[in-house]
Order: structure tokens, then sequence, then C-alpha cells
């Protein structure tokens, strides 16, 4: 057996062990609530309880924890041994269903954004059985959702789970009046494509700003950078070779589908692909799969950075999160098909996403909000702050001639109504073309480009899953009421094509006119976190997470407030970073050197050697360093008038309109200066050693 076969998986409790270990009615009863949602019993609870423990004790695992998302875009795990006392001073290793299938999370330091107040801290943990179980570090981790007791998702899955319900809700739905009876639920598919950078620790170790932010606060442009274009897809280095090597085994021992590794654009970055599974489970993976990347890197004395823009001048990093909807039978509902019958539906289903797109841009913009990604979107390297869609050319006629009533071919149609003619092949590599598009349709999926590196995928997902749910809705409370259904079909297509016409765009989404022409288009345009998070409780977006039942409206208030209060306090770390390393680090470096040049010139003036030239550049080096010192201290003065107030939305504002520009103004003098400082004296390790030391 290849190392793969054989590694895969042997830290997770999946299917096949659980049909091995389980008794026959317990596997199915376990098997039907995975597979349909179905109540689980707490009989079985228990007796899967039992299987999992030994299991795991075999394993080699001492505790159990169960492992949930918080709002804080991370994983927690608080753990329990398996032990409970006998008498005579002995211990038996327990596990019981309860403690499988609950958990009480006295997590009161995490946020909830106002939902859970610190003296009934106590929320509790339930476990998503959809996902399974696995072990990491000998604790046996239970994928799990957390909620306060009145109900309310303190966590990133909740949502995700409720959103996929939604989703199936209403898909199924429309799979009915197409006559499909076989499929019971629909699941959204995802696979996200994650980007990182690895440096050098010992370098890493020098930088404050990359310990306390994950980002370079400072740093002159390295002479060369990603311009060449050299890095992408380019050899492997036999360090980074080594550091993937491992993280495809730790990942693989845990179930995840590692797939595709290759450089990225940018020199020191890299990228790792997935193989597309259930939504719940990709985020899930997704997660173990950053933890899993930071471990790793460590073992190889490099540090893996997750930020969404470590370094100025080079691309920075994103996730792609391609998804696409499938029933439980195995049928991708994005799939173009082959016959009249599946055209139709296919058009369906197309048409749905470009409808939730358009009515619910802000809220995909408001997913993917965060200060690490400000720094990315509207970037030349990055999806735009506008969301737009990309279609390919074959589909977008497609389309034309569908709203000019003519057949694909151009002719005029004689049966008007859809599903006669089945769609011509439309060749996948010319989907892929568009890079610049935030949300491109690529074949048989649409790749959301616009998430960040370091956040999870489940907010992005959660609002493609309930727009998309939305769409659906609305029309099959259309079609179901009418009389022609094929007749109903084509009017509500052509109809909806023409209405959301505006959202697709197939051109470069980087270049200037294109932000000119979506102002014309009306086009939503949310430039930075701070006009993206307060669209989670516009009213139109309180009513929709109502109707599915996928957020409450203080559920979103609460994400809101969260991610303002994150994003607020994220710039005063890095404004606190700036003005340590200034005043520490950087001016009594360069005021040294500065010191330094001028003995040398004074004692080479007196030898009788004057330098005017040298000297001229000395005095530009103190006016720098005077330029810098300034700089600093209006940063300084900005950051202490910063006011607190109940609403977070004011001071992250604040951050957003003062804090920000000052920092941009000492960096702009620190970079200046280091070009002009002999490097030996340059306080820690600049980005030509960082970006290609590895
Ligand atoms: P790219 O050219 O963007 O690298 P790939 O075909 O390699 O495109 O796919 C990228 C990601 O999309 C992978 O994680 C892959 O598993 C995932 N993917 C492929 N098909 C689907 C699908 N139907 N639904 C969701 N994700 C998918
Ligand atoms: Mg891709």
């Amino acid at each position: 057996m290849a190392l793969t076969e054989e590694i895969f998986g042997i830290n997770v409790f999946n299917d096949a062990v659980m049909r091995q270990r389980l008794p026959k009615e317990t596997y199915r009863a376990l098997h039907a609530t995975i597979s349909n949602g179905s109540l689980l019993d707490p009989q079985v609870a228990s007796v899967v309880a039992n299987a999992m423990k030994d299991w795991a004790l075999e394993k080699g695992a001492t505790h159990y924890t169960h492992w949930f998302q918080p709002l804080n875009s991370v994983t927690a795990e608080k753990h329990d041994a398996f032990i409970s006392p006998l008498p005579g001073g002995k211990m038996i290793a327990e596990f019981s269903g309860k403690e499988l299938v609950r958990g009480e999370a006295d997590a009161s330091s995490l946020p909830s954004g106002g939902l859970r107040s610190t003296f009934e801290a106590w929320g509790y943990t339930a476990w998503d059985p959809t996902s399974y179980a696995f072990i990491k570090d000998h604790i046996l981790c239970i994928p799990t959702a957390y909620c306060s007791y009145g109900g309310e998702a303190l966590d990133k899955k909740t949502p995700l789970l409720r959103s996929m319900e939604a989703l199936s809700r209403q898909a199924i739905r429309i799979l009915r009046l197409f006559g499909r009876t076989d499929a019971v639920r629909v699941m959204p598919s995802v696979g996200p494509e994650q980007e990182y950078f690895l440096v050098d620790q010992d370098l890493f170790d020098q930088r404050s700003d990359l310990i306390f932010t994950g980002r370079t606060l400072f740093g002159a442009k390295a002479p060369k950078g990603q311009e060449l274009g050299d890095h992408f897809f380019g050899t492997i280095p036999s360090r980074v070779q080594a550091f993937m090597a491992e993280l495809n085994e730790e990942l693989w021992k845990l179930g995840v589908l590692a797939k595709t590794e290759h450089n990225e654009t940018a020199p020191a970055q890299h990228e790792m692909a997935p193989i597309y599974t259930i939504a719940n489970v990709a985020c899930d993976h997704n997660q173990l799969t950053m933890e899993m990347m930071k471990k790793v890197a460590r073992k190889h004395h490099l540090v893996c950075l997750l930020h969404e823009k470590p370094f100025a001048g080079v691309n920075g990093s994103g996730k792609h999160n391609n998804w696409s909807m499938s029933t439980d039978t195995g049928y991708n509902l994005l799939n173009p098909g082959d016959s009249p019958h599946e055209s139709a539906q296919f058009l369906l289903f197309l048409v749905s996403v470009i409808k939730a797109v358009d009515d619910y841009q802000d809220l995909l913009r408001a997913s993917v909000a965060s200060a690490g990604n400000d720094h990315r979107l509207g970037g030349c390297e990055a999806p735009p702050a506008i969301i737009s869609i990309f279609l390919g050319d074959e589909l977008t006629e497609i389309l034309d001639s569908l709203e000019a009533g003519k057949d694909y071919s151009g002719r005029e149609k004689t049966d008007m109504a859809i599903g006669v003619q089945a769609l011509p092949k439309i060749p996948k590599d010319t989907t892929d073309r568009n890079r610049t598009s935030p949300f491109a349709f690529t074949g048989n999926k649409f790749e959301f480009r616009s998430l960040g590196s370091a956040a999870s995928i489940s907010d992005a997902n959660v609002v493609l899953n309930t727009i998309v749910a939305e769409s659906l809705r609305l029309f099959a409370d259309e079609l179901e009421k009418a009389d022609d259904f094929r007749q109903a079909l084509h009017e509500l297509i052509v109809r909806e094509i023409r209405a959301h016409r505006r959202i697709l765009f197939n051109g470069n989404n980087y270049a200037d006119e294109w932000v000119q022409e979506a102002a014309r288009r009306g086009l939503t345009r949310l430039e930075s976190t701070v006009d993206a998070l307060p669209c989670y409780t516009a009213e139109k977006n309180i009513a929709l997470f109502k109707t599915h039942r996928v957020l409450t409206a203080a559920e979103l208030r609460s994400r809101r407030d969260i991610g303002l209060d994150s994003y607020a306090k994220m710039i005063n770390i890095e404004a606190e970073t700036m003005l340590m390393m200034v005043r520490r680090q950087i001016l009594p470096a360069v005021i040294r050197y500065a010191g330094d040049q001028s003995a040398s010139l004074l004692k080479a003036g007196e030898a009788g050697f004057p330098m005017p030239g040298c000297s001229a550049a000395l005095g530009n080096l103190c006016r720098k360093i005077e330029g810098l010192s300034s700089a600093t201290d209006t940063l300084e003065k900005v950051l202490n008038g910063k006011l607190t107030d109940g609403d977070p939305l004011p001071l992250a504002a604040y951050m957003h309109d003062r804090v920000l520009p000052a920092m941009r103004e000492v960096r702009a003098a620190a970079d200046a200066l280091e070009t002009m400082t002999d490097k030996a004296c340059w306080p820690f390790p600049t980005y030509d050693s960082l970006l290609f030391s590895v």
C-alpha cells in the first residue's frame, strides 16, 4: 500500500471505523443522523461514545475535547481526561453519551458580542455528528457547535449548519418542481484554496511586528519582488518541500484531502488546495489546515504567516472558496449537464446565484471584512471591494440569447419555453481565464475569491448558502403556483437575467474604469471593514437571516460588533507596536548611525578631505530622522485621542480615518530611512532577507 493510503484518516473516527466498531443497529441510527439530519437517540449516543473512547485509548489518547469555533476565527478546545474515580484510589476510563453529545463551556472570556453577560457565562457545546471526530496531540477532538443557554449561536459552526439546512430546504423544493424525487437533501460543497507565506524563524523572531501583528509594519521594497513572475509554480525549495511533505502527511492522518501544492505569486508565498467536501467539514478542515501549517512550519524552523498582507509591495494571501451545491445522490446542481432537461434546471440554479449575489453584494463583502483583508481588497492583486460575477463568454452569450428570445446559436426561437434545447458544451478552460474577478463561474462551481487567508471560511459560506436559499425560496414560491411550469420557468429566467445583468462583468476588475462603470451600474462599493460590517444589521439582511432561521437580529448584531471591535483592537495593537519599534529600535539606530557618520565626516574634513556631497546626504538623513520622530509623535497623539463608546462603530471608524493614515506616515518615513542607513545598523531583518532566505 502506498504511504498515503496507509496513513489517510488513521486518526479519524470515520465511517469505516464506525462500521467496524459499532453494533449494526447503532451504526445504522448514527448513519441516518449523519446523512439526513435525523435526531440522535441518547442510547445510541452512549454506544457511540463508548466505541469512540475505546478507539481513542487504543490510539494513545488520554483526553477528549469539544472542539469548537468561537467568533474570533480560531478554534477553541478545553481538555478533559477520560477518568472517573473508583473506590480504593483507582480510576476507570469513561466517556458517556452525554459527554459526547453535550459539553459545558465556561468560556466567559471568548467574545460573545453582548449575547452573553459574564454572570451567565455558561454556554454549551453540541456535537456535530456530520463532521468526524479525530485525534490530535493525544486528544480526542469532537467537532461541536457552541451556543448560549438561550440557544444563541456563539460560534461559526452553528449558523453554518443552519444555513446548510436552509439551502437544502429550498433547493429540494425546486428539484421537486423538475420532477426529481430521488434526492432528499442538497448540500453545499466547498473547496478552499489556502495561501500562506513561510519565513525563517530566526528572522521572524527578530521582528516585533511579525510576532505581535502577523505582518510587517515596516520594510522598504527589496530590489526584486514578484515582477519577473518567476516564483509562481516555480521549483519548490527543498526546505519548503520538506515542510509540505510533512504538512500533507499530518493532514492526511486527520482525513483532510490535501491535494494540490505550489508556489504562489509572491516570493516566499505558497498555496495548498484540498479536494472539495461538504461545507461544514470543509470549514473544520480548513481550521485544522491553518493550525497544522503553523505547527509543522515550526518543526522546520520556519514560521507560517497566514496574515492577508504580511509584506507591502508583493501580493497578499487569500482563500479561494470554490462553492457548488449537490444532491445526496451526488448530482452537482451547477453542472450544465447534457440534456435539455438538465440545462433548464442548471439555468435556474445559475440564475439563483446571480440574483443572490446581486441582491446581497453588501453581505458578501461584509463576510470577508477584516483589518488584514482590507490591505488586499481593492489593490491590484486581489479582487476589488466591488462584488461582480464573471461567467465567461459562452455562458454570457447563452444568457444574452435567452433574454433576446433567440436560441443559443442566434436563431430566432419558435418555441419560447426553455428546456427544449441542450446547452452547448461550455469548455472549462475558458471559464477560468479571468483571475481578477471576485466571483467567477468555473465550469461547475463558483469561486468566491475575496476571502482573507487568516479568516474562517464559515462567514462567507453562511452568507452564500443563505442568499442562494433566498433566491430559491422566491423562485419556488412563484413556480409552485404556475399552471404551465415550463412557460413560467422561461419567463422567470428571462426576467431575472434582465433584472440582475448589472452584476455580470467579464472584464478586468483591477482597472480604474471598472470602479466608474460599477458606480454607473449602481453596484455597492464598500472600501473598508468599517463600511462593510454594519451591513449585517441592515433591515433587509436581518429579514433574510430571520426568514431562513440562520441568524437572529441579536446574533447579527453580535457579529457586527465583534468584527468592528477586533478591527479596532488589531489596529491599536499595530499602532502600539509601531510606536515601540520606532522609539526603541529605529530611532536609536538611525540617530547612532547619523552620529557615526558625522564623526567620520568631521574627521575626514580635519584630515583635509571635506566631502560636501556626503555632508549634504547626512543633512538629508537628519531631516528624515526628524520627520520620523515627528510622525511618531503625531501617531501617538492620535492614538491617545481615541474614545471608547458602547457602540464599537465610532471607534473602528476613528481607527480607520485617523490612526491608519498616521501609521502610513510613520511607515513612509521609516522605510525611507531604511534605504539610507547602513544595513549593519538596521535593527531588524529587512525585506530582502525575509522574502528570499528560505
Ligand atoms: P484552480 O484552477 O482554481 O486551482 P481547481 O479545479 O484545481 O481550480 O479547483 C480548485 C478547488 O476547487 C479545489 O479545492 C477543488 O477540489 C475545488 N472544486 C472542484 N470542483 C468543485 C465543486 N464542484 N464544488 C466545490 N469545489 C470544487
Ligand atoms: Mg482557484
